[in-house]
This record gives C-alpha cells, sequence and structure tokens, in this order.
C-alpha cells in the first residue's frame, strides 16, 4: 500500500482528500493527520459576535465531514522529516508516506504583540478569528454602550484579507440597529495605505468606510497595547485609544513549522507559485494558508488549489512534468453590512474588476458592486460548504481565473493599476 499523508484536514486537506480519494485506486491509502474533532466553517465566525450566526451551525465533527475510504489519524505533528519521508507525531509512531500534502493553515498569535494578551485580554481587547474570541465577543458587543470601537490588524498576512472591513461594516449596521451608532467612534486600523491591497477594491471599500462614518488610520503597525491606557501604539509612537479593541492579531503558520528548513520565519511553508510544490522538499506539496504565496489565504483559494493539486499529485505519480498551473484565483464575498454584499474576484496578476459572475454578461451576481443578491449568496454559502465543497463535488466555477465579461478598462479609468 502506497501512502498521500495530508497534515490538517481543515478547508484545504479535507477537500483534495475527497478529491483523490475519488481518483486514485486502492493502492493507495488516503491519509488526514489532524488532532482536532471538530471542523470550523470560519467564515461563519464573523456573523457569531453579531449573534448572526450559532456555533452549532458552523461547527461539525471532523469524522462526519470525511467520505469513506479517507484514513484519519488523530495526531498531532510534531515534524517532518522529508529525507526518510516520514511525519513524526506527539501521540506515537511516525507515519511514513510516498507523497506528503502540508495542509496545516495558520495560527492566530496575539502573544507575538507586546501587551495584548495583559489584563484587558477578553475584557476589553477581543479576536474575532477564534472562537472562543467570538463568542466572548458576542457578550461584549451586546453590553457596549457606546465609545470608541476600534478595529485594528496588527500586520500582514492574515486570513481572509477583507474580514475586518467586514466586521467595521457589520460594526456599523449593528450598532445601528441597537441605537447606539451615533454614540460611538468607529475606528479602523490598519497597516495597509488605504482599506485593501488591491488599488480599485481599496478605492471602492474605501469610499464605503467613508461614507458609513468610519474613520481610518493608515500605515499603523502595532507595537503594543496598553491595557492600563486602553490605547494601541505604534511602531513610530502615534496612539489610537480604545473603549472596546478588536484586534486581527499577527498569523503564524504552524507550530512544527516554526525554524523548519522548509519554511520562512513566520513558519509558512516556502512554495512553487504555481505547481505547489514544496520548493525545499522533494514529494512535498502545501495548500490552503500553510503556503508562503502571495495569493489570499482564502477558502476560495483553497479549493482551487485544491482542483490543480490533484491533476499535479497524479501527474507527479506518474513520474511527469508539474503543470504550472495555479494563477492565484481568489474569490470572495465582503458583506459590506445592512444586508447588502460586494463580490471580487481576481488572482496575481489581475485586480477585482466590474463585471458579471459566474457567467459574463448575465451573472447572476455583479462583481465589485454591493446588492442583497449577493448578501443572500454569502449567507446560503455556509451550506454550499457543508455539502459539495468539502466533500469535493464538482461545481461550476474555473479554478483558474476569466477575463470574460469584466470590465478590463475599469482599473485605468479609476486609476488602478
Ligand atoms: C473570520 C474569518 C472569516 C473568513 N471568511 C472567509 C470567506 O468569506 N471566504 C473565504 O474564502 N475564506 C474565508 N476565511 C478563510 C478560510 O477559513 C481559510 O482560508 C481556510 O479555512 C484555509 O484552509 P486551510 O485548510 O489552509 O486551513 P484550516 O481550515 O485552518 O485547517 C488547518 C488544519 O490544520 C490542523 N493542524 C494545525 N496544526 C496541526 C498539527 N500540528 N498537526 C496536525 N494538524 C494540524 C488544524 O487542526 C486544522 O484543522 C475566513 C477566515 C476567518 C478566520
Amino acid at each position: 500500500m502506497k501512502t498521500i499523508l495530508i497534515l490538517g484536514a481543515g478547508t484545504a486537506g479535507t477537500a483534495i482528500a475527497h478529491k483523490l480519494r475519488r481518483r486514485l485506486s486502492n493502492e493507495w491509502d488516503v491519509a488526514v493527520v489532524d488532532p482536532s474533532s471538530t471542523h470550523l466553517y470560519q467564515p461563519g465566525l464573523l456573523f457569531l459576535p453579531f449573534g448572526d450566526e450559532t456555533e452549532e451551525r458552523i461547527l461539525r465533527e471532523r469524522g462526519s465531514t470525511l467520505g469513506k475510504g479517507i484514513t484519519w489519524h488523530q495526531r498531532t505533528v510534531h515534524a517532518i522529516d522529508a529525507e526518510r519521508r516520514r511525519v513524526e507525531v506527539v501521540e506515537g509512531e511516525p507515519l511514513s508516506y510516498d507523497f506528503l500534502i502540508i495542509a496545516s493553515g495558520t495560527e492566530v498569535r496575539p502573544d507575538m504583540i507586546d501587551g495584548m494578551l495583559g489584563d484587558g485580554w477578553r475584557k476589553s481587547v477581543f479576536d474575532f478569528y477564534t472562537l472562543e474570541g467570538a463568542k466572548a465577543l458576542q457578550k461584549a458587543l451586546a453590553n457596549f454602550e457606546g465609545g470608541r470601537l476600534v478595529l485594528n490588524i496588527v500586520e500582514m498576512p492574515i486570513k481572509c484579507p477583507v474580514a475586518p472591513l467586514e466586521f467595521a461594516f457589520l460594526a456599523d449596521w449593528y450598532l445601528t440597529k441597537r441605537g447606539i451608532r451615533d454614540k460611538t467612534e468607529l475606528v479602523y486600523a490598519t497597516p495597509l495605505d488605504g482599506a485593501f491591497t488591491k488599488p480599485l477594491a481599496s478605492k471602492t471599500l474605501g469610499y464605503l468606510l467613508e461614507n458609513k462614518g468610519i474613520q481610518v488610520e493608515t500605515e499603523f503597525m502595532t507595537g503594543e497595547v496598553d491595557s492600563e491606557k486602553n490605547v494601541i501604539r505604534s511602531y513610530d509612537e502615534r496612539e489610537v485609544p480604545y473603549d472596546l479593541l478588536v484586534t486581527i492579531p499577527p498569523h503564524m503558520g504552524a507550530g512544527f513549522l516554526e525554524d523548519s528548513d522548509l519554511a520562512d520565519e513566520l513558519a509558512f511553508v516556502a512554495t512553487d507559485p504555481h505547481t505547489l510544490a514544496a520548493k525545499n522538499a522533494e514529494r512535498v506539496f502545501v495548500i490552503g494558508d500553510a503556503t508562503d504565496l502571495p495569493s489570499s489565504k482564502a477558502g476560495s483559494v483553497a479549493h482551487f488549489q485544491a482542483d490543480l493539486m490533484t491533476e499535479n499529485i497524479l501527474r507527479a505519480i506518474d513520474d511527469k512534468e508539474l503543470e504550472p498551473s495555479f494563477d492565484g484565483h481568489s474569490n470572495c464575498f465582503v458583506e459590506t453590512g445592512h444586508g447588502k454584499a460586494m463580490l471580487i474576484d481576481f488572482n496575481y496578476e489581475t485586480e477585482p474588476l466590474p463585471g458579471q459572475f459566474p457567467i459574463p454578461g448575465i451573472g447572476p451576481l455583479p462583481l465589485l458592486k454591493e446588492c442583497r443578491r449577493n448578501h443572500w449568496a454569502k449567507r446560503l454559502f455556509r451550506l454550499v460548504y457543508w455539502h459539495a465543497l468539502l466533500p469535493a463535488r464538482p461545481i461550476p466555477i474555473s479554478p483558474t481565473m476569466s477575463l470574460a465579461g469584466k470590465q478590463l478598462s475599469a482599473a485605468a479609468e479609476l486609476g488602478g493599476e
């Protein structure tokens, strides 16, 4: 029996395990390694703090998300020994492999910032990128009676780079609904020089922040959380006071990749941007948030990569050259509050542009434009995730970005790239 070992059974690991299981004969063991007994639908964490999502709907037993013929080792990876083609685990004997896929995602690391885990942690300083954080924030927001609510991205890269913006838009909606918007100053402190990384989307999203009266503090490199004075302080000594701080702490790759030859100083694995092979080891591939690639750390990206990586693994098994097929394609709904959302579609080369998705000229979803249809598509996406994306059922969306129906002139007209 030969083995494909997949480290991590989150969004990326589960999807590629199903795709490979379908394509490989029973000579192959398709195995995932993951210590956690539950699978979390992370996009739901955005709505949980506002009481608009429930824990039951976004958590599933991991066993129920893994189909027949997939082996699950409920173990914690300790180290990869690429020379001997084996993986050391905390709980027992090492696991051998013929091919390895690293799908271990990211860890949210509040411990990396001075003072973040100080006296204010989960009292006046919260995160929503973890289930515990989102639940604690739900209580804090319900008790919030106005003041300065500061949203702070500490540094890039982070998962779903639009989620903090979405949080700010939803906070505007939530506070309006509670009748305390006029008693609240909403502040968005970001290390970027605008609302988002891509110029055209940044401009559009920047207008939305302005229209909703959300103050933006750009190029703010957070160095410290001072929970005695209730301020965040940047490296260049700027201070932003808060009554309630919602922070996106630094992100790093999984602990077992820290100090590994395979990874960079943030423990993200050095990955070929187009073939998705690990740069520093043979027979190793990398998928999802674990890579060091400039594509978004997003579930959509993980799914597009899973499609293309499946073909490359089959090629590697047949000793054929890998296809440089991944183009950085990312596709993301941006909730803008008050029952509306936007949709953006982009890749390494092309920034989000106006147009229609998925059928050029027809849609039904408009790109880079707020509307209710996009909001409902975003809310219903949880069902698509559980029933189609995780079990890797075919969906009619290309893993590479299509330019058909997109207004290429828009970038030039609006001063984008
Ligand atoms: C608030 C929020 C909103 C988001 N919204 C969106 C959205 O709207 N659209 C979108 O596309 N994406 C969104 N994302 C991002 C998306 O959830 C992630 O990009 C996606 O889950 C990445 O998949 P992954 O498999 O790489 O990592 P994960 O799904 O995080 O899985 C990693 C797995 O590795 C396992 N693991 C870690 N360490 C070890 C170890 N030592 N041994 C074994 N296993 C290990 C973990 O237990 C976990 O199961 C959002 C994320 C957040 C936090």
